[in-house]
């Protein structure tokens, strides 16, 4: 889009849709808002995504300092229940859960966060909404800033700007990384010292990176392109993936992550597949999803197995039928329980109408998907050299519970040649075959 000058597609309509049966989808969203309080995701909606800060720092898979560590000693001052307790608007007379609770269109869960701050350093106008796990990570924990005020005032500067949080806080820590290796000085950074931890450099950073100013104008591109402008070394300090900087979901520990942050047609995304913990620790809470999925094994921790991959492909195929039916994975993935894969399949016949439609034909719509955009990538001349894993994540993490923890780069090479041969993809190039293509119906696109 940014090659094409396109800054957003906007597309509007005036008719309502119709629906098969209004009585029956009715019934089942209601069913949703009388079932949350006792659900799996009830925490989620009160606490937003940020909930998630105390887990991830408990196992170990909270990245800090750039990627460097899983852990971080500062996370509680920036999780999500300190979000709910402090700056959530309302929250001084108690009234957070009406007035600083937000939601995507019609959604019950209303995780989203409206904060508001009116005192101190750092004003934060509600009109921006409020910081997601994504967010108070790269601009927190990656930067190791416990300054939830300074991560809210980011917040509101990319969301005011368009700005992507998770590339732009995670560009931010890169520099951070480069400046506390000395590969930048102040004279790089226009005087902006960005020791570990400093949150007024990294606000400041933000909003010259939005207003394209200085040493804010070479971050704008991204990290890959800054760290290939500067050199020195600083390529060492990038996670990216086909140029896309990582979100806060740790591929040394969540293996199954690795393979597909690196194979995903759009570069690294949390939200393409289910994570690791769903088949590993946590299996027992998942295990009638996870059989409608196919799988009935729970794996070892941390592995690799051919299990795990497939595991991470129909799971891939899964949210990508998510993002087709626009549903949130937080609503009906495998591992976030209110509603699950077959209430899916019901959703799509009380809309549709086609009563015959089933689980299997819906994964085969988020497979069909998926290889449109591996197809559309190959011609463009993107293809299986365009799939690397950052150097950084075969160094090992520091500290904490998950000290020590890397990836095996042999143990990855096969799980990615595992990966294309279940998808049906040639091991060599990592473009789909023809004749997994005319299996899907995609015969067309053959030679395009
Ligand atoms: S649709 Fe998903 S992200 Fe949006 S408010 Fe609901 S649960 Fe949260």
């Amino acid at each position: 889009m940014g090659s094409k000058n396109l800054k957003a597609v906007v597309v509007r309509g005036k008719k309502r849709p119709t629906v098969a049966s209004k009585e029956r989808l009715n019934q089942l969203a209601r069913w949703g808002a009388a079932n949350l309080a006792d659900s799996d995701i009830a925490g989620l909606a009160k606490y937003g995504t940020a909930e998630t800060t105390g887990s991830n720092q408990t196992s170990g898979t909270l990245p800090a300092y750039n990627y460097n560590s899983g852990v971080f000693d500062g996370w509680e001052a920036i999780d999500g229940t300190t979000m709910y307790d402090t700056i959530l608007r309302g929250a001084s007379e108690g009234k957070q859960d009406r007035e600083g609770r937000d939601t995507c269109y019609a959604c019950t869960v209303r995780c989203k966060r409206v904060v508001e701050i009116n005192e101190g350093k750092y004003k934060v106008d509600p009109h921006y909404g409020g910081p997601e796990y994504e967010t108070t990570s790269t601009f927190g924990n990656y930067c190791a800033i416990d300054d939830l005020a300074a991560i809210s005032k980011a917040n509101e500067i990319c969301n005011k700007y368009g700005m992507d949080s998770i590339s732009c806080g995670a560009t931010i820590s890169w520099a951070y990384e480069a400046f506390n290796e000395g590969k930048l000085t102040l004279e790089d950074t226009d005087g902006l010292d960005l020791t570990w931890g400093n949150a007024d450099s990294m606000v400041t950073l933000t909003e010259r990176i939005a207003k394209r100013e200085g040493f804010g104008d070479i971050l704008a591109e991204g990290s890959e392109r800054a760290a290939k402008k500067i050199g020195r070394g600083t390529e060492a300090f990038l996670i990216t993936f086909k140029g896309q900087e990582a979100p806060a979901h740790m591929p040394r520990v969540k293996r199954s992550l690795a393979v597909i942050y690196t194979t995903n047609p759009f570069g690294a995304d949390h939200q393409s597949s289910e994570h690791d913990p769903a088949i590993e620790g946590d299996f027992e809470f998942y295990t009638d999803r996870l059989a409608v999925l196919g799988f009935t094994e729970e794996q070892e921790v941390r592995s690799l197995s051919d299990e795990k991959i497939r595991f991470a492909m129909a799971s891939q195929h899964m949210y990508s039928t998510m993002d087709s039916l626009n549903l949130c994975q937080f609503v009906y993935g495998p591992a976030w329980q209110l509603y699950g894969p077959e209430d899916m399949v019901e959703f799509v016949r009380a809309v549709t109408g086609w009563e015959d439609v089933s689980f299997e034909e819906l994964q085969m719509v988020g497979e069909r998907r998926l290889n449109m955009m591996r197809m559309f990538n190959a011609r463009e001349g993107i293809d299986r050299n365009a799939d690397v894993v950052p150097e950084k994540l075969f160094k090992p993490l520091k500290g904490g519970v998950s000290d020590g923890w890397v990836l095996d780069r042999e143990e990855v090479e096969a799980a990615l040649d595992k990966y294309y041969e279940l998808c049906g993809w040639d091991v060599e190039t990592g473009i789909p075959t023809t004749a997994k293509l005319e299996e899907l119906d995609l015969g067309w696109i053959v030679n395009r």
